[in-house]
Protein backbone atom coordinates (compact mmCIF):
# COMPACT_ATOMS: atom_id res chain seq x y z
CA UNK A 1 0.00 0.00 0.00
CA UNK A 2 1.33 3.84 -0.89
CA UNK A 3 1.06 5.70 1.62
CA UNK A 4 -1.98 8.34 1.11
CA UNK A 5 -3.65 5.78 -1.28
CA UNK A 6 -7.42 6.09 -1.56
CA UNK A 7 -10.10 3.22 -0.97
CA UNK A 8 -13.47 2.74 -1.46
CA UNK A 9 -13.96 0.82 1.42
CA UNK A 10 -11.06 0.22 4.59
CA UNK A 11 -11.44 -2.37 6.88
CA UNK A 12 -9.86 -2.69 10.21
CA UNK A 13 -9.37 -6.02 11.42
CA UNK A 14 -8.71 -9.05 9.86
CA UNK A 15 -10.41 -11.85 11.95
CA UNK A 16 -13.53 -13.23 11.55
CA UNK A 17 -15.71 -10.11 11.63
CA UNK A 18 -13.07 -8.24 8.94
CA UNK A 19 -12.41 -10.53 6.89
CA UNK A 20 -16.03 -11.81 6.34
CA UNK A 21 -17.16 -7.43 5.89
CA UNK A 22 -15.01 -7.20 3.22
CA UNK A 23 -14.94 -10.61 1.44
CA UNK A 24 -19.14 -9.79 1.19
CA UNK A 25 -18.28 -6.27 0.10
CA UNK A 26 -16.18 -7.49 -2.82
CA UNK A 27 -18.95 -9.99 -3.80
CA UNK A 28 -21.80 -7.16 -4.06
CA UNK A 29 -19.62 -4.43 -5.92
CA UNK A 30 -16.86 -6.61 -7.89
CA UNK A 31 -14.56 -3.24 -8.86
CA UNK A 32 -14.65 -1.80 -5.63
CA UNK A 33 -11.35 -0.86 -4.35
CA UNK A 34 -11.18 -2.64 -0.49
CA UNK A 35 -8.69 -2.90 1.81
CA UNK A 36 -8.04 -4.49 4.97
CA UNK A 37 -5.42 -2.81 7.60
CA UNK A 38 -4.71 -5.39 10.65
CA UNK A 39 -2.17 -4.39 13.63
CA UNK A 40 -0.76 -7.90 14.24
CA UNK A 41 2.55 -9.06 11.51
CA UNK A 42 -0.15 -11.82 10.54
CA UNK A 43 -3.86 -11.81 9.69
CA UNK A 44 -6.69 -14.01 11.67
CA UNK A 45 -3.91 -14.62 14.53
CA UNK A 46 -7.00 -15.36 17.05
CA UNK A 47 -8.93 -17.96 15.11
CA UNK A 48 -6.21 -20.26 14.65
CA UNK A 49 -6.63 -20.38 18.73
CA UNK A 50 -10.38 -20.88 18.54
CA UNK A 51 -11.75 -24.26 19.71
CA UNK A 52 -8.58 -25.46 20.93
CA UNK A 53 -7.00 -25.19 17.41
CA UNK A 54 -10.15 -26.32 16.00
CA UNK A 55 -12.17 -23.82 15.15
CA UNK A 56 -15.63 -24.34 16.42
CA UNK A 57 -16.72 -21.75 13.95
CA UNK A 58 -21.04 -21.95 13.92
CA UNK A 59 -23.67 -23.31 15.30
CA UNK A 60 -26.06 -25.05 12.69
CA UNK A 61 -28.90 -24.01 15.58
CA UNK A 62 -27.81 -20.50 15.88
CA UNK A 63 -31.26 -18.61 16.70
CA UNK A 64 -31.49 -15.03 18.13
CA UNK A 65 -32.31 -16.23 21.92
CA UNK A 66 -28.91 -17.39 21.76
CA UNK A 67 -27.58 -13.61 22.10
CA UNK A 68 -27.48 -11.40 24.67
CA UNK A 69 -26.09 -7.88 25.34
CA UNK A 70 -25.22 -6.36 28.78
CA UNK A 71 -27.11 -2.54 27.66
CA UNK A 72 -30.35 -3.62 26.23
CA UNK A 73 -33.15 -6.05 27.76
CA UNK A 74 -34.17 -8.82 26.26
CA UNK A 75 -32.78 -10.42 22.83
CA UNK A 76 -30.52 -8.13 21.16
CA UNK A 77 -32.30 -6.62 17.67
CA UNK A 78 -29.40 -7.38 15.83
CA UNK A 79 -29.63 -11.00 16.39
CA UNK A 80 -32.73 -11.40 15.39
CA UNK A 81 -31.92 -9.58 12.37
CA UNK A 82 -29.48 -11.46 11.60
CA UNK A 83 -30.25 -15.06 12.83
CA UNK A 84 -34.41 -15.42 12.05
CA UNK A 85 -35.43 -17.83 10.02
CA UNK A 86 -32.81 -19.85 7.82
CA UNK A 87 -30.59 -17.30 7.52
CA UNK A 88 -28.21 -20.27 9.10
CA UNK A 89 -28.59 -22.53 6.81
CA UNK A 90 -27.66 -19.70 4.00
CA UNK A 91 -24.23 -18.61 5.98
CA UNK A 92 -23.14 -22.23 6.33
CA UNK A 93 -23.85 -22.59 2.32
CA UNK A 94 -21.91 -19.22 2.14
CA UNK A 95 -18.99 -20.92 4.15
CA UNK A 96 -19.25 -24.03 2.35
CA UNK A 97 -18.63 -21.93 -1.15
CA UNK A 98 -15.67 -20.51 0.02
CA UNK A 99 -14.41 -24.14 1.20
CA UNK A 100 -15.25 -24.11 4.64
CA UNK A 101 -16.77 -27.86 4.72
CA UNK A 102 -18.78 -28.25 8.16
CA UNK A 103 -18.70 -31.61 10.38
CA UNK A 104 -21.22 -31.50 12.98
CA UNK A 105 -20.67 -32.06 16.45
CA UNK A 106 -23.21 -32.38 19.63
CA UNK A 107 -25.85 -29.58 20.01
CA UNK A 108 -25.35 -28.61 16.18
CA UNK A 109 -21.69 -26.81 16.89
CA UNK A 110 -20.01 -26.97 13.24
CA UNK A 111 -16.17 -27.46 12.80
CA UNK A 112 -14.14 -27.36 9.56
CA UNK A 113 -13.95 -31.25 8.54
CA UNK A 114 -10.11 -31.52 8.71
CA UNK A 115 -10.46 -30.19 12.92
CA UNK A 116 -8.03 -27.28 11.65
CA UNK A 117 -8.73 -23.72 12.67
CA UNK A 118 -6.05 -23.21 10.32
CA UNK A 119 -7.87 -24.54 7.71
CA UNK A 120 -10.73 -21.92 8.09
CA UNK A 121 -8.39 -19.01 7.82
CA UNK A 122 -6.61 -20.42 4.50
CA UNK A 123 -10.12 -20.20 2.91
CA UNK A 124 -10.80 -16.81 4.14
CA UNK A 125 -7.45 -15.76 3.00
CA UNK A 126 -7.93 -17.40 -0.08
CA UNK A 127 -11.52 -15.76 -0.82
CA UNK A 128 -9.97 -12.36 0.06
CA UNK A 129 -6.81 -13.02 -2.08
CA UNK A 130 -9.46 -13.86 -5.08
CA UNK A 131 -11.18 -11.03 -4.58
CA UNK A 132 -8.07 -8.70 -5.37
CA UNK A 133 -8.86 -7.37 -1.44
CA UNK A 134 -5.64 -6.31 -0.34
CA UNK A 135 -4.42 -6.95 3.29
CA UNK A 136 -1.63 -4.52 5.10
CA UNK A 137 -0.57 -5.86 8.31
CA UNK A 138 1.16 -4.27 10.99
CA UNK A 139 -1.09 -1.35 10.46
CA UNK A 140 -1.94 -0.14 13.81
CA UNK A 141 -5.08 2.31 14.05
CA UNK A 142 -4.80 5.51 16.17
CA UNK A 143 -7.16 7.35 14.68
CA UNK A 144 -10.24 7.99 12.16
CA UNK A 145 -10.84 11.47 10.99
CA UNK A 146 -13.59 12.47 8.32
CA UNK A 147 -12.12 14.46 5.22
CA UNK A 148 -14.84 16.08 3.04
CA UNK A 149 -16.49 12.58 1.47
CA UNK A 150 -13.91 10.30 3.21
CA UNK A 151 -12.11 9.15 6.12
CA UNK A 152 -8.72 9.85 6.77
CA UNK A 153 -7.10 6.44 8.61
CA UNK A 154 -3.93 7.17 10.89
CA UNK A 155 -1.60 4.54 12.11
CA UNK A 156 0.48 4.62 15.37
CA UNK A 157 3.75 4.95 12.44
CA UNK A 158 1.82 7.69 11.09
CA UNK A 159 0.99 6.14 7.99
CA UNK A 160 -1.93 6.58 6.42
CA UNK A 161 -4.79 6.04 4.13
CA UNK A 162 -8.46 7.17 2.78
CA UNK A 163 -11.27 5.28 2.69
CA UNK A 164 -15.00 6.44 1.68
CA UNK A 165 -16.57 3.65 4.05
CA UNK A 166 -15.07 2.23 7.01
CA UNK A 167 -16.06 -0.97 8.60
CA UNK A 168 -14.34 -1.50 11.99
CA UNK A 169 -14.45 -5.13 13.09
CA UNK A 170 -11.08 -4.28 15.81
CA UNK A 171 -12.94 -6.80 18.11
CA UNK A 172 -13.44 -6.64 22.18
CA UNK A 173 -10.57 -6.90 24.78
CA UNK A 174 -11.15 -10.58 24.83
CA UNK A 175 -8.00 -12.08 23.87
CA UNK A 176 -5.25 -9.68 24.58
CA UNK A 177 -2.48 -11.44 23.29
CA UNK A 178 -4.31 -12.07 19.25
CA UNK A 179 -4.06 -8.26 19.26
CA UNK A 180 -7.43 -7.14 20.87
CA UNK A 181 -7.19 -4.47 23.41
CA UNK A 182 -10.44 -2.20 22.96
CA UNK A 183 -8.61 0.36 19.91
CA UNK A 184 -12.46 -0.39 18.66
CA UNK A 185 -13.87 1.28 21.69
CA UNK A 186 -11.97 4.57 21.37
CA UNK A 187 -12.41 4.72 17.46
CA UNK A 188 -16.07 4.22 18.01
CA UNK A 189 -16.19 6.42 20.94
CA UNK A 190 -13.96 9.53 18.55
CA UNK A 191 -17.48 9.64 16.25
CA UNK A 192 -19.69 10.06 19.19
CA UNK A 193 -20.34 6.14 19.91
CA UNK A 194 -21.27 4.98 23.41
CA UNK A 195 -19.19 1.92 24.98
CA UNK A 196 -20.79 0.12 27.82
CA UNK A 197 -18.29 -1.12 30.18
CA UNK A 198 -16.52 -4.28 28.85
CA UNK A 199 -16.16 -7.24 31.11
CA UNK A 200 -14.08 -10.38 30.24
CA UNK A 201 -16.52 -13.21 29.78
CA UNK A 202 -16.18 -17.24 28.65
CA UNK A 203 -13.52 -17.53 31.16
CA UNK A 204 -12.50 -18.81 34.95
CA UNK A 205 -14.26 -18.18 38.08
CA UNK A 206 -11.21 -17.38 40.76
CA UNK A 207 -11.74 -18.41 44.33
CA UNK A 208 -10.55 -17.33 47.52
CA UNK A 209 -10.81 -20.89 48.85
CA UNK A 210 -7.81 -23.11 49.24
CA UNK A 211 -9.04 -25.79 46.03
CA UNK A 212 -5.27 -26.98 45.38
CA UNK A 213 -5.30 -30.61 46.52
CA UNK A 214 -8.31 -31.00 43.43
CA UNK A 215 -6.02 -29.39 40.52
CA UNK A 216 -6.82 -31.43 37.47
CA UNK A 217 -9.66 -32.78 38.97
CA UNK A 218 -12.62 -32.73 36.37
CA UNK A 219 -16.32 -33.15 37.50
CA UNK A 220 -20.01 -33.42 35.93
CA UNK A 221 -21.88 -31.12 37.90
CA UNK A 222 -24.54 -28.11 37.52
CA UNK A 223 -22.85 -24.89 38.73
CA UNK A 224 -24.84 -21.92 40.25
CA UNK A 225 -23.79 -18.48 40.72
CA UNK A 226 -24.97 -16.66 43.20
CA UNK A 227 -24.69 -12.82 43.81
CA UNK A 228 -24.06 -12.41 48.10
CA UNK A 229 -25.84 -9.85 49.38
CA UNK A 230 -25.58 -9.36 53.25
CA UNK A 231 -27.88 -12.32 54.55
CA UNK A 232 -29.37 -12.74 51.32
CA UNK A 233 -28.89 -14.28 47.62
CA UNK A 234 -30.09 -14.22 44.07
CA UNK A 235 -29.24 -16.19 41.59
CA UNK A 236 -27.12 -15.05 38.96
CA UNK A 237 -27.06 -18.04 36.72
CA UNK A 238 -26.38 -21.76 36.25
CA UNK A 239 -25.78 -24.30 34.06
CA UNK A 240 -24.59 -27.73 33.70
CA UNK A 241 -21.39 -29.85 32.40
CA UNK A 242 -18.30 -30.50 33.11
CA UNK A 243 -16.24 -28.42 35.83
CA UNK A 244 -12.53 -28.34 36.19
CA UNK A 245 -10.26 -27.31 39.20
CA UNK A 246 -6.98 -25.31 38.35
CA UNK A 247 -5.00 -23.95 41.12
CA UNK A 248 -6.86 -21.21 42.10
CA UNK A 249 -10.33 -21.45 39.69
CA UNK A 250 -13.25 -23.16 38.46
CA UNK A 251 -12.76 -23.81 34.97
CA UNK A 252 -14.58 -25.85 31.71
CA UNK A 253 -16.99 -24.89 29.23
CA UNK A 254 -20.24 -24.26 32.26
CA UNK A 255 -18.10 -22.14 34.24
CA UNK A 256 -17.11 -19.66 31.37
CA UNK A 257 -20.86 -19.41 30.06
CA UNK A 258 -21.88 -18.45 33.92
CA UNK A 259 -18.78 -16.16 34.08
CA UNK A 260 -20.66 -13.03 31.99
CA UNK A 261 -23.20 -13.24 35.35
CA UNK A 262 -20.12 -11.80 37.70
CA UNK A 263 -21.16 -8.30 37.93
CA UNK A 264 -18.34 -5.97 40.13
CA UNK A 265 -21.02 -4.18 41.84
CA UNK A 266 -20.69 -2.28 45.38
CA UNK A 267 -21.88 -4.60 48.18
CA UNK A 268 -22.46 -7.59 46.33
CA UNK A 269 -20.17 -10.74 46.80
CA UNK A 270 -20.44 -14.19 44.45
CA UNK A 271 -20.41 -17.80 45.33
CA UNK A 272 -20.20 -20.54 43.12
CA UNK A 273 -22.39 -24.08 44.21
CA UNK A 274 -21.49 -27.23 42.60
CA UNK A 275 -23.90 -29.68 42.31
CA UNK A 276 -22.29 -33.11 42.04
CA UNK A 277 -25.06 -35.55 41.81
CA UNK A 278 -27.75 -33.46 39.91
CA UNK A 279 -29.74 -36.31 38.96
CA UNK A 280 -30.28 -37.06 42.39
CA UNK A 281 -32.39 -35.87 45.24
CA UNK A 282 -31.05 -34.81 48.88
CA UNK A 283 -32.54 -37.86 50.16
CA UNK A 284 -31.46 -40.11 47.88
CA UNK A 285 -27.93 -38.81 48.21
CA UNK A 286 -27.97 -39.50 51.86
CA UNK A 287 -29.35 -42.73 51.77
CA UNK A 288 -26.77 -43.72 48.88
CA UNK A 289 -24.21 -43.26 51.49
CA UNK A 290 -25.72 -44.85 54.59
CA UNK A 291 -26.04 -47.41 52.54
CA UNK A 292 -22.29 -47.56 51.26
CA UNK A 293 -21.18 -46.72 55.01
CA UNK A 294 -21.74 -50.92 55.77
CA UNK A 295 -19.62 -51.72 52.40
CA UNK A 296 -16.40 -49.43 52.92
CA UNK A 297 -16.96 -49.46 56.85
CA UNK A 298 -13.04 -50.19 57.16
CA UNK A 299 -12.13 -47.79 54.47
CA UNK A 300 -10.85 -44.15 55.12
CA UNK A 301 -13.77 -41.85 54.78
CA UNK A 302 -12.92 -40.45 50.91
CA UNK A 303 -13.14 -44.03 50.08
CA UNK A 304 -17.28 -43.84 50.86
CA UNK A 305 -17.39 -41.53 47.46
CA UNK A 306 -15.27 -44.08 45.11
CA UNK A 307 -16.64 -44.05 42.06
CA UNK A 308 -19.43 -41.14 42.62
CA UNK A 309 -16.61 -38.20 42.15
CA UNK A 310 -12.78 -38.32 41.53
CA UNK A 311 -10.43 -39.25 44.33
CA UNK A 312 -8.63 -36.19 44.61
CA UNK A 313 -12.33 -34.18 44.73
CA UNK A 314 -13.14 -37.21 47.69
CA UNK A 315 -10.48 -36.27 49.44
CA UNK A 316 -11.02 -32.72 49.60
CA UNK A 317 -14.99 -33.20 50.65
CA UNK A 318 -13.60 -35.25 53.48
CA UNK A 319 -11.47 -33.11 54.85
CA UNK A 320 -14.08 -30.25 54.33
CA UNK A 321 -16.75 -32.47 56.22
CA UNK A 322 -14.17 -31.80 58.98
CA UNK A 323 -13.28 -36.15 58.61
CA UNK A 324 -9.36 -36.47 60.02
CA UNK A 325 -7.12 -38.33 57.76
CA UNK A 326 -7.25 -42.20 58.97
CA UNK A 327 -10.41 -41.90 59.93
CA UNK A 328 -12.90 -44.86 58.96
CA UNK A 329 -16.17 -44.76 57.29
CA UNK A 330 -17.39 -47.49 60.58
CA UNK A 331 -17.38 -44.08 62.44
CA UNK A 332 -19.16 -41.56 60.54
CA UNK A 333 -22.66 -40.51 62.70
CA UNK A 334 -25.63 -40.17 60.77
CA UNK A 335 -24.91 -36.20 61.05
CA UNK A 336 -21.12 -36.58 59.47
CA UNK A 337 -23.20 -38.71 56.34
CA UNK A 338 -25.89 -35.93 56.43
CA UNK A 339 -22.91 -33.10 56.29
CA UNK A 340 -21.06 -35.15 53.38
CA UNK A 341 -24.30 -35.48 51.50
CA UNK A 342 -24.77 -31.81 51.37
CA UNK A 343 -21.27 -31.34 50.23
CA UNK A 344 -21.96 -33.16 47.22
CA UNK A 345 -25.41 -31.59 46.57
CA UNK A 346 -23.80 -28.25 46.97
CA UNK A 347 -20.17 -28.05 47.07
CA UNK A 348 -19.62 -23.73 47.67
CA UNK A 349 -16.63 -21.88 46.76
CA UNK A 350 -16.11 -18.00 47.71
CA UNK A 351 -15.34 -16.31 44.19
CA UNK A 352 -13.89 -13.23 44.04
CA UNK A 353 -13.68 -12.82 40.36
CA UNK A 354 -13.02 -14.00 36.78
CA UNK A 355 -9.84 -14.35 35.12
CA UNK A 356 -8.37 -11.72 33.37
CA UNK A 357 -8.69 -10.68 29.57
CA UNK A 358 -5.49 -12.54 28.72
CA UNK A 359 -8.11 -15.73 29.65
CA UNK A 360 -11.32 -14.51 28.41
CA UNK A 361 -12.89 -15.45 24.97
CA UNK A 362 -15.18 -13.01 24.46
CA UNK A 363 -16.26 -9.80 25.82
CA UNK A 364 -19.67 -8.92 27.47
CA UNK A 365 -20.44 -4.99 26.62
CA UNK A 366 -18.93 -3.43 24.19
CA UNK A 367 -20.32 -0.14 21.63
CA UNK A 368 -24.31 0.55 22.15
CA UNK A 369 -26.22 -1.64 20.09
CA UNK A 370 -28.37 1.69 20.04
CA UNK A 371 -26.05 3.32 17.89
CA UNK A 372 -26.04 1.09 15.28
CA UNK A 373 -28.57 -0.10 12.65
CA UNK A 374 -29.37 -3.65 13.18
CA UNK A 375 -29.73 -4.63 9.72
CA UNK A 376 -26.72 -2.94 7.91
CA UNK A 377 -24.76 -2.10 10.88
CA UNK A 378 -24.43 1.15 9.80
CA UNK A 379 -23.18 3.77 12.64
CA UNK A 380 -26.18 6.23 13.48
CA UNK A 381 -23.09 8.79 14.31
CA UNK A 382 -21.74 9.08 10.71
CA UNK A 383 -22.80 7.81 6.96
CA UNK A 384 -19.20 6.83 6.44
CA UNK A 385 -18.95 4.36 9.30
CA UNK A 386 -19.90 0.46 10.23
CA UNK A 387 -19.47 -1.78 13.03
CA UNK A 388 -19.38 -5.27 13.38
CA UNK A 389 -18.27 -8.47 15.54
CA UNK A 390 -17.03 -8.86 19.30
CA UNK A 391 -16.91 -4.97 19.03
CA UNK A 392 -20.08 -4.32 19.66
CA UNK A 393 -22.14 -4.93 22.70
CA UNK A 394 -23.71 -8.58 21.82
CA UNK A 395 -21.88 -12.01 23.43
CA UNK A 396 -22.95 -15.61 23.76
CA UNK A 397 -22.77 -18.73 25.64
CA UNK A 398 -19.59 -20.98 23.98
CA UNK A 399 -21.00 -23.79 21.40
CA UNK A 400 -19.97 -21.48 18.01
CA UNK A 401 -22.48 -18.48 18.47
CA UNK A 402 -19.92 -15.90 19.11
CA UNK A 403 -18.10 -16.67 15.76
CA UNK A 404 -21.42 -16.72 14.15
CA UNK A 405 -22.58 -13.27 15.04
CA UNK A 406 -18.35 -11.99 14.37
CA UNK A 407 -19.34 -13.76 10.82
CA UNK A 408 -22.72 -12.58 10.01
CA UNK A 409 -22.74 -9.22 11.52
CA UNK A 410 -19.41 -8.72 9.00
CA UNK A 411 -21.04 -9.94 5.98
CA UNK A 412 -24.19 -7.27 6.81
CA UNK A 413 -21.86 -4.69 7.72
CA UNK A 414 -19.92 -5.11 4.67
CA UNK A 415 -22.53 -6.11 1.85
CA UNK A 416 -24.33 -2.36 3.01
CA UNK A 417 -21.08 -0.69 2.87
CA UNK A 418 -20.80 -1.76 -0.46
CA UNK A 419 -24.20 -0.80 -1.41
CA UNK A 420 -24.10 2.42 -0.06
CA UNK A 421 -21.55 3.19 -2.15
C1 LIG B 1 -8.92 -18.72 22.76
C2 LIG B 1 -10.25 -18.39 22.12
C3 LIG B 1 -11.02 -19.41 21.60
C4 LIG B 1 -12.27 -19.12 21.03
N1 LIG B 1 -12.99 -20.14 20.47
C5 LIG B 1 -14.18 -19.87 19.88
C6 LIG B 1 -14.91 -20.90 19.20
O1 LIG B 1 -14.45 -22.03 19.05
N2 LIG B 1 -16.13 -20.58 18.69
C7 LIG B 1 -16.65 -19.31 18.77
O2 LIG B 1 -17.76 -19.07 18.31
N3 LIG B 1 -15.96 -18.30 19.36
C8 LIG B 1 -14.73 -18.55 19.88
N4 LIG B 1 -14.01 -17.52 20.45
C9 LIG B 1 -14.55 -16.14 20.34
C10 LIG B 1 -14.32 -15.61 18.91
O3 LIG B 1 -13.02 -15.94 18.49
C11 LIG B 1 -14.53 -14.09 18.84
O4 LIG B 1 -15.78 -13.76 19.35
C12 LIG B 1 -14.40 -13.61 17.39
O5 LIG B 1 -13.12 -13.92 16.88
C13 LIG B 1 -14.64 -12.12 17.29
O6 LIG B 1 -14.39 -11.74 15.96
P1 LIG B 1 -14.02 -10.23 15.59
O7 LIG B 1 -13.73 -10.21 14.14
O8 LIG B 1 -15.06 -9.34 16.11
O9 LIG B 1 -12.71 -9.94 16.41
P2 LIG B 1 -11.30 -10.66 16.34
O10 LIG B 1 -11.42 -12.01 15.77
O11 LIG B 1 -10.77 -10.51 17.70
O12 LIG B 1 -10.47 -9.78 15.30
C14 LIG B 1 -10.19 -8.43 15.51
C15 LIG B 1 -8.93 -8.09 14.73
O13 LIG B 1 -8.75 -6.68 14.76
C16 LIG B 1 -7.38 -6.41 14.94
N5 LIG B 1 -7.22 -5.09 15.52
C17 LIG B 1 -7.54 -4.69 16.79
N6 LIG B 1 -7.25 -3.39 16.96
C18 LIG B 1 -6.72 -2.96 15.80
C19 LIG B 1 -6.21 -1.70 15.36
N7 LIG B 1 -6.17 -0.64 16.18
N8 LIG B 1 -5.74 -1.59 14.10
C20 LIG B 1 -5.77 -2.65 13.26
N9 LIG B 1 -6.23 -3.86 13.62
C21 LIG B 1 -6.71 -4.02 14.88
C22 LIG B 1 -6.92 -7.52 15.87
O14 LIG B 1 -5.52 -7.68 15.84
C23 LIG B 1 -7.69 -8.71 15.31
O15 LIG B 1 -6.97 -9.38 14.31
C24 LIG B 1 -12.76 -17.78 21.01
C25 LIG B 1 -11.96 -16.76 21.53
C26 LIG B 1 -10.72 -17.05 22.09
C27 LIG B 1 -9.87 -15.94 22.64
Amino acid sequence: MKRGAHYDIAVIGAGASGLLAAISAAQIGPGLRIVIVEKNSEPAKKLYATGNGRCNYMNRFVKPEDFRSAGTEGVPPHAKSLFSGSSAEKMIRFLRELGIEPREEEDGRLYPRSNQAADVVRALLTAVGNAGIEIVCGFDVREISQIEDSCKILSAERDYLYARRVVIATGGKAGIQYGCTGDGYKLAASFGHSVIKPIPALTQLVTRDDISMMVGARVRARIKLLGVMGYGSRLAAEDSGEVQFTRDSLSGICTFNVSRFLRYEEGVSYRAELDLMEEYSDQSVEELLTHRRAGFRNEPVPMLLTGLVPDRVASYISSRAGAKPGRLCASLESSDIKRIARLLKTLSFDITGTKSWKDAQVTCGGVSLSEVDPQSFASARSKYLYLAGELLDVDARCGGFNLSFAFASGMAAGMAAARSL
